[in-house]
């Protein structure tokens, strides 16, 4: 292994591209339209363009990712976290293609990236899980009865979900039959696949995970745990490792639960098995992540273990030089920058980064995708950076972190920075002698009012468009891709690079019902002639994978919808009239 094409993008492809420089390995990034002066781009040798826009066209596209492997003449792909990395198809045809896959084999992300037959291997492997059906549920029926059986809540789960979609939660048995059906649509519409299965729905439960390494000598090492409680909608925002307040019982069989099941899947590469903690403390599996993490850093932190050097040494097939139950050094918490507005609901807010100031000092490790001059695009994650905070124990940690998010200023575009600050000073989450916290906390009971972001004004997004153009040097062809600005400058002569966003006429205006947001329709709440009130949500967008409501700007009579689900719009967009 020489050469490592990073088929991702943002802070995760830059770690990598790091660890390869640490591995003396050469690093090739690849990047859509848009990113063509990121900071994942600059960091790795050598850069090659996926030409387009869209994830499907880029990060997402098999066929441009392998041309661009054999164009670098990469001999290795590392997928990252999300994207491809649990795509077991990728996986295979980078094996065919004759290079080196730096994950588990295809099969193995075949299993465990199906939560039913994930399920059914922790059975054979002996692990405690939550009450579930037996395999994938085929009608409402089986799902009433099922609820029936062991009482509500339940959770109606994607067997191909992830990323904290695809889970429904019921908690009244006269709606377990439509929630069911409406589950296996969003599947489809969401994953391609609509299989859903049903399991008991804990209340208040800790969410903690176990990180594994196994190498190609069937030898499987835990490296500790981490907690990954404080999530909003089911997404993390806060990690931390090791996992605080588990008993030397609960840790043990975790470690124990997560040795037997890579052992039984025959894992190799680096892996996540993540449970859940009743409040009663019992441990139940949830499922495998057959990648790195995104909070991969807080274990490296505590346990002096780079984990993606890690990585490259499996993929090369080296045996592992980690002993297995390895005791946590420090006490390490992570806080993942999104780019989104908490006092709009935490409305993904892409734009333009005017300034970064990043925090330094003891225990400090900030691990980002952007820099003070970056576009945060709005077709991507939301995801911009994280950062990383150490401490000899859990309370020093939490100190550095109030320092370290008071020094971390980013500007132009909101971040959830005042969401890390506060909760660094709730009782609850800082408290020293236990956890008081459960995956829901941050939408039941954190109190902390945090205002709107007085300075975000949401703009038409600038879409990077390069044109390709033929050139010849010297005799040979070679192509140039231009900025569509450029061109357009170029060719007006003018200064004025925005073109400016349309203009309606005041009457108009009144009527209609625009975007706040660039996004993709995901379905109307209201119909053609309906009468709202001010305020009354009118339709589901979604933008960098998050679903936002649009609310009608005052009372009236919906007259005409005029975009459709699946259409996309921009800031400013007509959605509907109003009368
Ligand atoms: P982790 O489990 O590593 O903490 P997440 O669950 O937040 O991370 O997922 C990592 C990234 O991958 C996020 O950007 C998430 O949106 C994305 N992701 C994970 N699984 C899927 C999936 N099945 N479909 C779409 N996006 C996914
Ligand atoms: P994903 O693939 O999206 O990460 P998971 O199965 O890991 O899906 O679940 C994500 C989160 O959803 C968990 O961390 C937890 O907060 C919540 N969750 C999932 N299953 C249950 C359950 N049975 N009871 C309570 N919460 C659950
Ligand atoms: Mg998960």
């Amino acid at each position: 292994m020489h050469k490592v094409l990073i088929a991702n993008r943002g802070e995760i492809a830059v770690r990598i591209a790091r660890a390869c420089n640490d591995a003396g390995l050469e690093s090739v990034a690849v990047y859509a339209d848009v990113d063509i002066d990121a900071l994942h781009v600059r960091t790795a040798d050598k850069a090659f363009g996926l030409d387009g826009n869209s994830p499907a066209a880029t990060y997402l596209n098999i066929e441009k990712l392998l041309d661009a492997a054999k164009r670098s003449s990469a001999d290795a792909v590392h997928p990252g976290y999300g994207f491809l990395s649990e795509n077991a198809d990728f996986a295979q045809v980078v094996l065919d293609a004759g290079l080196t896959w730096i994950g588990p084999l295809p099969e193995t992300i075949r299993e465990l990236g199906n939560k039913v037959t994930a399920r059914e291997l922790a059975v054979r492997a002996g692990v405690p899980l939550v009450a579930g059906s037996d395999g994938p549920v085929r009608t409402p029926a089986e799902a009433k009865a099922f609820a029936e059986q062991h009482g509500l809540p339940i959770a109606v789960k994607a067997a191909f979900g992830g990323g904290g979609r695809g889970l429904k939660v019921v908690r009244d048995i006269d709606t377990v039959e439509e929630s069911f059906d409406s589950a296996v649509r969003e599947a489809e519409a969401a994953f391609g696949r609509g299989e859903c299965f049903v399991e008991k729905y804990l209340d208040r439960p800790r969410h903690v995970e176990a990180q594994i390494l196994a190498d190609n000598f069937g030898r499987v090492v835990v490296i500790g745990t981490r907690d990954c409680t404080l999530q909003r909608r089911n997404q993390k925002l806060v990690e931390e490792a090791p996992a605080p307040f588990l008993t030397p019982a609960q840790e043990e069989s975790i470690h124990d639960a997560a040795r037997s099941i890579c052992r039984e899947a025959g894992y190799r590469g680096a892996g996540t098995v993540e449970f859940l903690v009743s409040e009663a403390g019992d441990i139940a599996f949830l499922e495998v992540n057959t990648r790195l993490q995104v909070e991969h850093p807080v274990t490296e932190e505590t346990y002096g273990v780079d984990l993606v050097l890690q990585q490259l040494r499996i993929a090369q097939g080296q045996p592992l030089d980690i002993e297995d139950g390895l005791r946590p050094l420090k006490h390490s918490i992570e806080f993942r920058i999104n780019a989104e507005d908490v006092g709009r609901g935490f409305l993904p807010t892409p734009g333009a980064v005017a300034s970064l100031q990043v925090p330094t000092g003891p225990g400090v490790r900030f691990d980002s995708g952007v820099t003070s001059a970056s576009d945060v695009p709005p077709q991507f994650d939301s995801l911009i950076a994280k950062l990383i905070v150490t401490g000899s124990d859990r309370q020093q940690a939490l100190r550095r972190a109030r320092r370290a998010l008071t020094e971390l200023v980013i500007e132009g575009v909101p971040t959830v920075l005042p969401f890390h600050r506060a909760v660094v000073r709730a009782p609850q989450f800082c408290d020293s002698s236990s956890f008081n916290v459960h995956t829901r906390w941050i939408e039941t009971e954190f109190q902390e009012d945090i205002q709107p972001d007085p300075a975000y004004v949401p703009k038409p997004a600038v879409n990077q468009v390069l044109r390709r153009l033929p050139l010849e040097i010297d005799g040979r062809r070679h192509v140039v891709g231009l900025p569509e600005q450029l061109l357009a400058l170029l060719s007006s002569g003018s200064g004025t690079t925005e073109s400016a966003p349309e203009q309606n006429s005041p009457a108009r205006a009144d009527r209609t019902v625009q975007s706040p947001m660039f996004g993709k329709v995901v379905k109307w709440l209201v119909e053609e002639g309906d009468e709202v009130t001010e305020g009354q949500p009118l339709l589901v967008l979604e933008s960098m994978k998050m679903e936002s409501q649009v609310p009608a700007p005052r009372s009236g009579t919906v007259e005409e919808l005029t975009v459709a689900a699946g259409d996309d719009v921009q800031t400013g967009t007509q959605l509907a009239t109003l009368v």
